[in-house]
């Protein structure tokens, strides 16, 4: 009998609800599968970046830097800046979807790894790359996070221009969410064809050089139509990202409530000191969020009704990633070019909890 790596992965972890038959499985892919092959090739695929898949431009692009020397931190900023500044992304800064009130307050936060600093905002308002102002908090600051006016100052006062960051399209579906979340409120419902979406898609990006320097980023707009001032796991260090330089990194998307409960970012980087492989490492994190979660977010067998995705990197270059349900990608860049390879998972799509959810559960 022939398994695919996701159907012997997904198929043991769901089995056994547990960790044990994903770890066995990952291992007893070693040493033919794609897997073995990558966990056999560690160092010379460096530079190596991992992200989520609507970074693959920005993998190409940090990759590319680092072939040129740039540093590990410089190269994924600049890779996750694609998306920030691309206005048809609407999980990440320009063309972000807003607040329940229509603003779009952003989260960033960042980590490198051979000074060993961080940086990070929240809620941050009017400035299209929160990437780089939590950069500069690092950068320029004896802190490590600000957050709402006062973190749209201090980029003000480093030389980032302000700019309206809700686009006309961003615009027309929160409106048709305003309209439609409430069938008592006074907004008519419109038979238009704009259609109410929640986002998923945060970027997070982790790059090593090929001497085994790390830096690590996240940003993103957040859960969509998000009570003002909700921060999420994007921007903070240790959940939406984290790198330590002796080991790896590793970042998150998806329901950042989920996320931070567990550290995870900083969970999975801890797993993989301790012997786990970047997409074990992924794995654990995630059983650790499902047995973290409230039970109105769960079915009665414990499949969660969100979307919970970690990637990471090691500091010789072997990478991974894991999804809660099969079907998901993420995108990497090495020495094999960037593409976009499938995620490990817990369970299969088809598991999924139907029915109702609960409004900002889901984010896609
Ligand atoms: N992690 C993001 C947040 O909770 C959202 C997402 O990735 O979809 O803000």
């Amino acid at each position: 009998m022939s398994l695919t790596r996701r159907d012997f992965i997904g198929a043991g972890a769901a089995a056994a609800a547990g960790l044990a038959m994903a770890r066995t499985a990952s291992a007893s892919a070693l040493p033919d599968s794609p897997v073995g092959r990558r966990r056999g090739a560690a160092a010379d695929n460096r530079p190596a970046v991992v992200s989520s898949a609507n970074g693959i431009r920005g993998v190409a692009k940090a990759r590319e830097m680092m072939l040129q020397n740039a540093d590990p931190l410089d190269a994924a900023i600049a890779g996750v800046n694609i998306t920030e500044l691309d206005p048809t992304d609407h999980s990440v800064g320009l063309g972000g979807l807003p607040n329940e009130d229509g603003v779009v307050q952003l989260d960033a936060s960042c980590m490198h790894g051979p000074t060993r600093r961080a940086g990070a905002v929240g809620a941050i308002e009017d400035i299209a790359t929160p990437s780089l102002v939590a950069k500069a908090v690092m950068d320029y600051t004896d802190h490590i996070f600000l957050v709402g006016a006062g973190a749209k100052k201090f980029a003000l006062e480093m030389g980032f221009k302000e700019q309206n960051l809700l686009t006309d399209e961003a615009r027309q579906i929160w409106l048709k969410w305003k309209a439609n979340h409430d069938p008592n409120d006074a907004w008519l419902d419109h038979d238009d064809d704009v259609k109410v979406q929640f986002t998923h898609g945060t970027i997070n990006m982790n790059a090593v050089t090929a001497g085994g320097d790390i830096g690590s980023v996240t940003t993103t707009s957040g859960m969509s139509y998000k009570i003002p001032g909700r921060v999420g796991d994007s921007a903070i260090v240790g959940a939406g990202q984290y790198c330590d330089n002796d080991v790896g990194a590793s970042g998150s998307t998806g329901r950042g409530e989920a996320n931070i409960k567990i550290a995870g970012a900083f969970f999975v980087v801890e797993q993989m000191r301790n012997g786990a492989s970047p997409e074990e490492a992924c794995l654990r994190a995630l059983q650790r969020a499902i047995q973290m979660t409230e039970a109105r977010l769960v079915d009665e067998r414990k499949r969660p009704r969100y979307d919970l995705t970690y990637y990471a990197i090691a500091k010789d270059g072997r990478y991974g990633s894991a999804n809660i349900y099969s079907g998901l990608q993420f995108a990497v860049a090495d020495a094999r070019g960037a593409r976009l390879e499938p995620c490990a998972y817990l369970f299969k799509e088809s598991e999924r909890p139907r029915g109702p959810v609960p409004m900002h559960a889901l984010s896609r």
